[in-house]
């Protein structure tokens, strides 16, 4: 299928971004690298009257670090922020989880600030973002703030980022980001979009005690979320096996998954279980 008509802009600075995105009665949408859009567009799901293309504007693009934080532009395809040096370096959960996107062709036009905005509940960046405690720094014609991305995803394809706002950048902490992490997906095959995707983040002391943890979720039912009681059942203890199953056993009391044609409510809760406890393992091992 072809896409409705639409009117096609491509700004060359975020200011004027922003302004077509603010115009009154018209149905504007941002388009970064299209894998999520473009499709919903030719199913005719999507229906914008304006397309801003937002590959010319140079303000989404670029990482650096900036003191104790590194910062990505919203524009970073998945291939970079799974091969930058720095990524790779000072957030290899982020570098790791991103090499799990699709295929190739997929990751070298998706975009970080493309997938938390689609906030596909089995994406990956979400999950590795949420585990990481980033922050996404967003902008419109009214001014900019901040949303902590535990605020950030609030309903299946659904953000609290306004019609009228772009995420400009996310910033991940270095100090989260250096921790030993573990990642684990299922997904039918391989490029296929994941049933179900565990990130963990571990601080362990020198005593091989947990002094904090994250464990974050996706494809749970509902939106990405982070699972409180699961890494407090981990902090103070020496993950030992009982802690670890502990924290299992609070996944199970928090995931919502609902039956679809890949699974039942208790596959998916069994998987859910399963990626959670093979993330620790990795996390663990990898201290
Ligand atoms: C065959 C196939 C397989 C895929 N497999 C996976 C997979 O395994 N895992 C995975 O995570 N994803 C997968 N994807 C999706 C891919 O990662 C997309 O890149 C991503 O979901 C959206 O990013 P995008 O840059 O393409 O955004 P677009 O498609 O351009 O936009 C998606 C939505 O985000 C909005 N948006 C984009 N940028 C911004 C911004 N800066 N600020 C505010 N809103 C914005 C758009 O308006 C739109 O609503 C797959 C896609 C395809 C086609």
């Amino acid at each position: 299928m072809k896409p409705a008509p639409f009117h096609y802009e491509r700004p060359t600075s975020l200011a004027e971004a922003l302004d077509l995105l603010a115009a009154d009665g018209v149905e504007t949408k941002a388009l970064a690298g299209g894998q999520s859009l473009v499709p919903l567009m030719n199913l005719r799901l999507a229906r914008p009257d304006v397309l801003v293309d937002l590959d010319a504007v140079a303000e989404l693009r670029g990482i650096s670090r900036s003191g104790d934080q590194v910062r990505i532009g919203a524009l970073t395809r998945h291939e970079q922020t799974a091969t930058d040096a720095l990524v790779r370096e000072r957030l290899p959960l982020l570098a790791h989880a991103a090499v799990h996107i699709g295929h190739r062709a997929i990751r070298t036009r998706g975009t970080l600030g493309g997938s938390l905005a689609h906030a596909d509940p089995a994406a990956e960046l979400p999950v590795a973002s949420l585990a990481l405690g980033a922050e996404v720094d967003v902008a419109s014609a009214r001014g900019a703030r901040t949303i902590p991305i535990a605020e950030l995803f609030d309903g299946p394809l659904s953000t609290t980022v306004a019609d009228d706002e772009l995420i400009v950048a996310v910033r991940y902490p270095v100090d989260a980001g250096r921790r030993p992490f573990g990642f684990a997906e299922l997904a039918r095959r391989h490029g296929d979009f994941a049933l179900t995707v565990a990130a963990v983040t571990l601080s362990v002391d020198g005593d091989g005690g947990c002094r904090a943890a994250t464990v974050a979720l996706g494809g749970i039912g509902g939106s990405p979320r982070l699972v409180g009681p699961a890494a407090r059942a981990l902090i103070g203890t020496r993950i030992d096996p009982a802690a670890v199953e502990l924290a299992v056993a609070s996944v199970d009391d928090a995931v919502r998954p609902v039956a679809d044609l890949h699974g039942s409510v208790a596959y998916r809760r069994a998987m859910a279980a399963l990626l959670t406890r093979q993330a620790i393992a990795m996390a663990r091992g990898a201290r």
